[in-house]
């Protein structure tokens, strides 16, 4: 059975996405931009580990989830055991976003192992590493000013990185 290396999970978070999101936190990442607010995923080995079916089930145990955001840690690190739980909420038309640090453009050719069949799944993607001197607490659901929010999906048919125009995703 497929197991997830995480950090925690959060079943009712406001600020991972718009709407009552289901934020998995995965552990380890490989970035450490400075000033990073969760350096307790930063480890490797770290963490707890936990069942695609289990948190599959504790996902679908929510009626109210407007989505299911994958954050960190680099939830890309882990794509191949994070790939068969993004196709099932696919498949159920749950809307999926992702957080990483690494670049869209990275991620489609093939920087990690599985990033982009991960990428495929996705609606959203939330891309570079968090940059201290470009904070600002305006943005919505983003940290410094360098990350962009991505409509994988338009992005994936288009071959570049096309910025999500969700008024949902952008609102400040
Ligand atoms: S990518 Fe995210 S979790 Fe990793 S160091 Fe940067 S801000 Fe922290």
């Amino acid at each position: 059975m497929k197991r997830l290396r995480i950090s925690g999970i959060v079943n009712d978070s406001i600020v991972d996405g718009p709407g009552l999101r289901f934020t998995i936190f995965t552990q380890g990442c490989p970035h450490h931009c400075p000033g990073c607010h969760n350096p307790q995923t930063h480890p490797l080995k770290g963490g707890k580990k936990i069942s695609i079916k289990k948190l599959y089930k504790k996902i679908k145990e929510n009626g109210l989830l407007c989505g299911v955001t994958f954050s960190g840690g680099e939830p890309f690190l882990q794509a191949k055991t994070l790939l068969p739980l993004a196709k099932k909420l696919r498949e159920d038309g749950i809307e999926i976003a992702a957080y990483t640090g690494f670049l869209f453009e990275e991620l489609l050719n093939g920087k990690v192992p599985e990033g982009k069949e991960l990428l495929s799944q996705l609606d959203v993607l939330i891309d570079g590493k968090f940059v201290q001197k470009l904070k600002s607490l305006d943005l919505a659901f983003k940290g410094s000013s360098n990350q962009r929010t991505i409509d994988v999906q338009k992005s994936l048919e288009k071959g570049k990185a096309v910025l999500s125009k969700d008024p949902r995703w952008n609102k400040n």
